[in-house]
């Protein structure tokens, strides 16, 4: 075999894939190691992981469908950074959502969904316990998206997803710094009421949930510098 193909071959073999680099960069912005605001430069991300401009602008126009990254002309591709109205707007769509998940989990609840948000609802307690920020903020974004997967309904699902990571984006944007996003004992409130199939109450402590959420948020935003190698250095 000549040595440049020997090079392309291994090449190949680590190449990162389009769902493994939108998986990394996705987690990355949920983890806030990632800020709103960031320029997301192609040549820097193709060096990062090791492939083409080409599948990294493939990675970028998927994340710009969902919103989580937006692409201007000229400028390139940038973390979206949703305004004040933007994020009302999420909150009120979760509003309208979330209590329909909730109904539709508890319509189809199985004890094994219940270990599930269970066993969530421990790694959330862990995270609080070690103090691991990171790890908070992106498993309480986690445990409402569990929550639409559960349900069974994959629309809901996909869109509570996207709807999470807006919410993330927007309390990094307008939230104390060193807050996370859900308060671990209210997750656990809302379990116990899906446990025991009280519908009202779940629904109830849900809309509760969202309003101290959205009630935490200010005007004031932070802008960062950030080093994109560093973030995705092994
Ligand atoms: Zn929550």
């Amino acid at each position: 075999m000549p040595a440049s193909a020997r090079k392309n071959t291994r090449r190949i073999e680590r190449e990162n894939t389009v769902d493994e680099i939108y998986e990394r960069i996705y987690v990355a912005i949920l983890e806030h190691r990632l800020h709103p605001g960031t320029k997301l430069g192609e040549e820097r991300l193709a060096d990062i992981f090791g492939v083409s401009r080409a599948r990294v602008r493939e990675v970028l126009a998927r994340l710009a469908h969902e919103q989580i990254v937006e692409l201007f002309p000229q400028r390139g591709a940038f973390v979206a950074k949703p305004t004040k109205e933007q994020a009302r707007d999420v909150f009120e769509a979760r509003r309208l959502i979330e209590p329909a998940v909730l109904r539709r989990l508890v319509d189809t609840l199985t004890p094994e969904k219940i270990a599930r948000l269970r066993q969530h609802q421990e790694l959330e307690a862990d995270a609080h316990r070690r103090e691991d920020k990171r790890a908070m903020v992106r498993l309480s974004g986690e445990f409402h998206t569990l929550a639409a997967e559960l349900a069974g309904n994959s629309a809901l699902a996909r869109t509570m997803r996207e709807l999470c990571m807006l919410t993330c984006l927007t309390i990094f944007l307008y939230d104390a710094p060193t807050s996370t996003s859900c308060r671990n004992d209210e997750h656990e409130l809302i379990i116990d009421a899906i446990a025991k199939r009280d519908r009202a109450r779940a629904e109830k402590l849900m809309l509760a949930h969202l309003d101290h959420i959205e009630h935490s948020l200010d005007l004031d935003s932070h802008a960062v510098d950030v080093d994109l190698e560093a973030i995705f250095r092994e």
